[in-house]
Formats: structure tokens, sequence, C-alpha cells
């Protein structure tokens, strides 16, 4: 039976983050993709220039309008802007009891803009956190979602994994590409154990939306896969594939996309 993923998020006119690489990454992973904005994002390679944020009742309606039609396998959630739009989002993750659902807890982009108010982080532990299966925070989110200091060693990472369960994450994906080391290494935290997944860096300035494509990835696998630890080993595949192939596109005058087709063409 064909997968349908659902993507929540913002936008990229530039065509390498947020929605459209989501329903790029859902196409190239063979599964049907639909979309709900949360906020249309005037950006490029080069950086955000402005944030136009969805209202809440129109972010419903598209959900309604979604969900009261398309059997929803998986759903991927990424830029929610404020915590109006977190209340909206969780009251309709509740309702229609949405399965398997990966919460990209997405804080800043790569050029350093916004893309969560500052006062909406505690929202997305109390009032989201109850209804995802999975989060996938980078080392700076993991420290903002915990009030502490980010992770300089995998020890840390450990910890923080952990102390992110024990406030009531079902599942854990943590991103440790901010170390400073060779490695990117990023660790699988579930309730039943842990799993360390190795990758090496690769040399390129091309990375614009790599945190949407993996998260992306993880809705669209995860009802393909076995189990967390498979999906996650398959999402990294695609991404690290996305990544290496990243310079043969040559997109824009900033941070490029990668490169979603890379199976393709
Ligand atoms: N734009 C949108 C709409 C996003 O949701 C995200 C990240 O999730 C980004 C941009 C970030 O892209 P970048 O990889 O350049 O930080």
């Amino acid at each position: 039976m064909r997968i349908n993923a659902l993507t929540i998020a913002g936008t990229d006119p530039s065509g390498g983050a947020g929605i459209q690489a989501d329903l790029k990454t859902f196409s190239a992973l063979g599964v049907y993709g639909t979309t709900v904005m949360t906020a249309l994002v005037a950006q490029n390679t080069c950086g955000v220039n402005s944030v136009y944020p969805v209202d809440p009742d129109f972010i419903a309606a598209q959900m309604d309008a979604v969900l009261t039609d398309v059997r929803i396998d998986s759903s991927k959630i990424g830029m929610l802007s404020n915590a109006a739009v977190i209340e909206v989002v969780a009251d309709k993750l509740r309702q229609y009891a949405l399965p398997c659902v990966v919460l990209d807890t997405v804080m800043l982009a790569k050029s350093g803009d916004p893309l969560l108010n500052a006062d909406a982080v505690d929202s997305l532990m109390s009032v989201l956190l109850p209804h995802v299966s999975i989060i996938t925070p980078n080392l700076p989110e993991a420290a903002a979602l915990l009030k502490t200091a980010p992770a300089t060693n995998e020890k840390m990472m450990q910890e923080q994994g952990e102390a992110l369960l024990a406030a009531g994450a079902k599942a854990v994906l943590l991103k440790g590409g901010h170390l400073d080391s060779t490695e990117s290494p990023d660790w699988l935290f579930l309730p039943e154990g842990r799993c360390r997944f190795i990758s090496p860096r690769i040399a390129t300035k091309n990375s614009h939306g790599t945190g949407c494509t993996l998260s992306a990835a993880l809705a669209a696998l995860r009802p393909q896969c076995a189990d967390w630890y498979d999906t996650v080993a398959a999402a990294k595949q695609y991404l690290h594939g996305a990544l290496a192939a990243a310079d043969s596109l040559d997109v824009g005058r900033g941070q490029g996309p990668v490169h979603h087709f890379y199976q393709w063409w």
C-alpha cells in the first residue's frame, strides 16, 4: 500500500528547505506528500528576509482539509513560528490521533535567523511533546529545550538525550553535527536503549535544508522500516547521498540545497 505522509512546516521559495525540501524528500523516497503551511518565509540560499506566520485558524483549516480526506501514515513537523501555532497543531494531532509524528525542533536557520519565537520553546516541551513519536534536535536546540549549555562532547550528548527522554520524549535523535570533531555522530535514544550513528563529514557549503530533509526522510521511511534504528540508518544514508551530490546542483549564491533526487538525475 502506498504511504501518505504530511509535512506541517514553513516555506522556502528557493526550494531547498522547509515544505519544499520535505515534498522532494517524500517523493524521492516513494511516498505521497501532503502539506500544511505554518509560515510563508521570504528566504533563499543567502538567508531569511522576512516571515509571514499563517493565522492559527487557517492552519487548523488546512489540517482539517487534509485529515478529513486523506489517510496519513506519518507526519513531520518543522517550523512553527510561535506558541499559538504550536497549540493549534497539538490540538489537531490529538483530534486526529495521528500516528508516527516526527518533530524537528526547528529554532534557527543556518543563517542565524530565528524560525521560532524564543518564548515558544517551552511550549514545544509542554504542549507538543506528548503528541509526537520522536524529536530530532541538534545540539543548540537540545540545550534550549533543557535550559542548559550545548553539549561539547559525546558524554554530554548522552546525558542530554537521556534527559529529554526523562522529560517525556518517546524517542530522541540528537544530531551531533555541531560538535567540533572530524566525525558527525548522531545518537538515537529510546526507552529500551541507545545507538550511535556515525557519518563522515562532507566538505560542502551546500547544506541548506539538511535538518528538514532528515526529519522528512524519517517520516517517509518509518512506515517502511521495522523500527527506529533501521529508519534512522536509512534516513541518514539518503541524506548522505543528497549532501554528497549537493555541489552538482549549484543553486543560488549562498549555502545551496542538497540534491534530493541524486538517485535519479
Ligand atoms: N526554512 C524553513 C522553513 C525551515 O523549516 C528550516 C529548518 O527547518 C530552515 C529554513 C532552515 O534551513 P537551514 O538548513 O538553512 O538552516
